[in-house]
């Protein structure tokens, strides 16, 4: 046999490492039901509670009507249609940037851009905390990656060399729930002649006037960032991708990127939900603030009980535990109290950081965090 997968498994299974999925019988939302029973659902990117609205459901049923269950072919092809244009239209009012490119998966993205645009000459540096979908790009790019220490803008500093390439950041770690000092990383940029990507797939429609994500929330202008990514599949609550930038880079993209031109492009119908979705996101102060005052709300209470909250401001608030089989111990004992948090271990975090990975969204009531602040502090004490 070529593939040895059993061991594999055994091996995953061993360490305690080994992933199962979970099957909802329910929608996303505050509550979710698995196996018949209900649980306060602390594990979602819906952070605005977008996913369920009616507006975002009707828009993409009266999308269905209008254009159809798929869009048929790749965007080169007949793939592209009015509800993409105006899509990508929308993006550029809304976030300020010339031009967007709509990608299905955030993932496949970040290989687009990546790929098709860093050559064996090109060097890329890269936070070691960024996202997978970033990190395997970059490995799969014939450009050497320097990996810079988290947040570390001394040791970038010390990496750079003048116009050799592209840094990439994200805007939120998706793990940590921290945030990149984007002006910092701007003036790096600049000095060096270097360009800049942000992946702000957590910091989008949450943060900034009218949910413009980190860069507005930081003061960054739009065109100080070469390339923005951004997803539609967490704050936004449906799915897709997009990359912004100069006309020229969208325009390179769509020529070279081989995710973009061999892929069917993602569901007309599914745009006109995004466009719905942003729409809605731009005026949804009142959910921000919500969320805003949850996220105050549980570092207040974990403080008092002396929990260990990494260093985050927003939804993605990670309670370190360390040791794999604690995380999973600490996530049963919740879950036998109603409460459906995520226990993130290595490879997904490095070793010896196991944690809770808890998002509140807006989506909670002021109660739900009350409940799982009581049920974190038995649950913890109960190690
Ligand atoms: C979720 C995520 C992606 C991938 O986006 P998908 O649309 O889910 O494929 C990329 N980058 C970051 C930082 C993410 O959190």
């Amino acid at each position: 046999m070529p593939f040895d997968l059993s061991s594999a498994l055994a091996a995953r299974e061993a360490a305690g490492l080994k992933r199962q999925r979970i099957c909802l019988d329910s929608g996303q939302g505050r509550q979710i039901r698995v196996a018949d029973r209900s649980y306060l659902n602390f594990s979602g990117n819906d952070y605005l509670g977008a996913a369920g609205r009616p507006e975002l459901v009707q828009a993409w049923q009266a999308g269905l009507a209008l254009w159809g269950a798929g869009s048929g072919a790749s965007p080169l092809v007949t793939g592209y249609s009015l509800p993409h244009a105006r899509l990508e239209a929308q993006l550029c009012d809304w976030l300020g940037v010339e031009a967007a490119l709509l990608f299905s998966t955030g993932f496949a993205a970040n290989q687009a851009v990546i790929k098709a645009l860093l050559g064996k000459d090109h060097l890329q540096w890269q936070d070691r905390l960024n996202h997978a979908s970033l990190q395997e790009a970059g490995a799969a790019s014939p450009a050497r990656m320097k990996r810079f220490a988290h947040n570390d803008m001394t040791q970038l500093r010390q990496l750079l060399e003048p116009k050799r390439g592209l840094i990439i950041s994200e805007g939120v770690f998706s793990m940590d729930g921290d945030q990149a000092p984007l002006a910092e990383l701007v003036a790096l940029s600049q000095a060096s002649g270097n360009w800049l990507m942000i992946d702000d797939a957590h910091g989008l429609g949450v943060l900034g006037a009218a949910g413009r994500g980190s860069l507005a929330q930081q003061g960054v202008a739009a065109g100080q960032v070469q390339i923005l990514m951004g997803t539609f599949g967490k704050a936004l609550g449906c799915a897709g991708a997009f990359v912004a930038g100069s006309r020229d880079l969208v325009d390179y993209l769509a020529n070279f990127a081989r995710e973009y031109v061999y892929s069917t492009h993602l569901p007309p119908a599914q745009a006109e939900a995004i466009s719905a979705a942003i729409a809605w996101v731009q005026q949804a102060d009142g959910a921000r603030e919500q969320l805003q005052a949850h996220i105050a709300l549980f570092r207040q209470g974990a403080a008092r009980l002396g929990l260990t909250l990494g260093d985050s401001q927003t939804a993605i608030q990670p309670l370190l535990v360390g040791e794999s089989e604690q995380a999973l111990a600490l996530a049963q004992r919740l879950r036998q109290r109603g409460l459906w948090v995520t226990a993130i271990r290595p490879p997904t975090v490095p070793a010896g950081q196991a944690r809770l990975r808890l998002t509140l969204t807006a989506a909670h009531r002021r109660e739900d965090i009350v409940h799982l602040l009581a049920a974190l502090e038995e649950g913890w004490h109960g190690r």
